[in-house]
C-alpha cells in the first residue's frame, strides 16, 4: 500500500493500490462470500451513478475505490472528498484490482463498499395504498435482484425475505437491482415471526399458488394494504404459508409451461396489485 503524498490530481487521504496482494484488497475481495459480508456488515456496489445515488440517499460508505483511468475525474474526486468527509476511505486502484474485486473483465471504474441495512420486521407498519412483497426462500440472486428492481419501479414499499433466502447484498443481486437495493427497505424473518406479524398488521395477504382458486385479477387490492406472497422457485409455497394467506390466487396460463419464472410472476402480480395507483403522469 502506498499513501498518496504529492499527486496533484488526487485529494488528500487517498491510498493508491496496484497490488492484488494488498490486505485491504484481500478484505474487499472476501466480500464475495456471504459469511464475510455478514461479519463485516458491508457489501459492494458498482458504478459511479449508483454510488452517488446511494450517498444521496444517506447510505453509509466505508470505502470508495476508483480506477486511475476513470472518466469524469472531477465528479469522482468530488465523491472521493465526500467519502472522506463521511469518514470513509478512498482507494485509487489499477484496473487489474477493480477487475479482480468485481470479477469482471470490463469492470466499472467506480466501486463503493457500503454498510448493509436491514429493516426490522417490527418497524413495518403498512399503510393504505402500500404493497409489501414477501418472498419465501428465494434462492436465485438474479431473481431477487430483478424482483427488488421491479418492486421499486412499481412503487412497492419493501421486500420481506421469509426463511432461508439468498443474500440481497451479494454482488450479483446488487447488480441485478440496478441500484434499487438502495431505494427499497429489505427485511428478513422466519416463517413463524412473519405469520405472527402479518396477522397483526392490518393487511390482506394474497398468496400466489399454482393451485390458487382465484384469478389474480379478481381480488380488490384497494381495501387494505397488501402483502403479496410469492413461493420458492423449486417448491412453491409451503402449506403453512399458503394457509396463512387470506386469498390464494393464480395467474392463468395457456401454453405448455408448468409455471412462470418467479421474478416474472412477481412482476405480473405487482403491476396488477398497484394498477389503480399507476399512471403515466406519476413518473
Ligand atoms: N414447482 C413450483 C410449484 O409447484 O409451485 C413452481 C414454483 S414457481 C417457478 C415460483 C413461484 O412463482 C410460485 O411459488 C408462485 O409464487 C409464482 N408463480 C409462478 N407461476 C405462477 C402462476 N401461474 N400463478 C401464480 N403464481 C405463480
Amino acid at each position: 500500500m502506498t499513501h498518496n503524498d504529492n499527486g496533484p490530481r488526487r485529494p488528500g487521504q487517498v491510498k493508491e493500490i496496484t497490488s492484488l496482494a494488498n490486505p485491504i484488497i484481500k478484505d474487499i475481495k472476501a466480500l464475495s462470500m456471504k459469511k464475510n459480508r455478514e461479519e463485516s456488515g458491508t457489501f459492494m456496489a458498482e458504478g459511479l451513478k449508483l454510488v452517488i445515488d446511494a450517498l444521496e440517499m444517506g447510505w453509509r460508505i466505508e470505502t470508495l475505490m476508483y480506477s486511475k483511468s476513470a472518466k469524469d475525474k472531477p465528479l469522482v474526486e468530488k465523491i472521493a472528498a465526500k467519502t472522506v468527509a463521511l469518514g470513509g476511505q478512498v482507494l485509487e486502484v489499477s484496473e487489474k484490482v477493480l477487475s479482480s474485486v468485481t470479477r469482471r473483465d470490463n469492470p466499472q471504474m467506480v466501486v463503493g463498499i457500503f454498510h448493509a441495512r436491514w429493516k426490522p420486521l417490527k418497524d413495518i407498519r403498512p399503510q393504505a395504498n402500500e404493497t409489501w412483497l414477501a418472498l419465501d426462500r428465494v434462492r436465485d440472486p438474479g431473481n431477487l435482484g430483478t424482483i427488488i428492481r421491479t418492486a421499486d419501479a412499481v412503487g412497492a414499499s419493501g421486500v420481506i425475505l421469509v426463511g432461508d433466502t439468498t443474500d440481497p447484498f451479494a454482488l450479483e443481486t446488487v447488480r441485478a437491482t440496478m441500484g434499487s437495493v438502495f431505494s427499497l427497505p429489505v427485511t428478513r424473518t422466519s416463517v413463524t415471526d412473519f405469520i405472527k406479524w402479518q396477522k397483526a398488521s392490518g393487511t390482506v395477504m394474497i398468496a400466489t399458488h399454482l393451485k390458487g382458486a382465484v384469478d389474480y385479477r379478481k381480488p380488490d387490492y384497494r381495501t387494505k394494504p397488501v402483502i403479496l406472497l410469492m413461493g420458492n422457485e423449486q417448491a412453491g409455497l409451503p402449506e403453512e404459508l399458503a394457509d396463512a394467506a387470506d386469498i390464494r390466487v393464480r395467474i392463468p396460463q395457456q401454453g405448455r409451461a408448468d409455471s412462470l419464472n418467479l421474478a416474472v410472476a412477481t412482476g405480473v402480480m405487482l403491476f396488477e396489485a398497484r394498477r389503480h395507483l399507476l399512471n403515466l403522469e406519476g413518473h
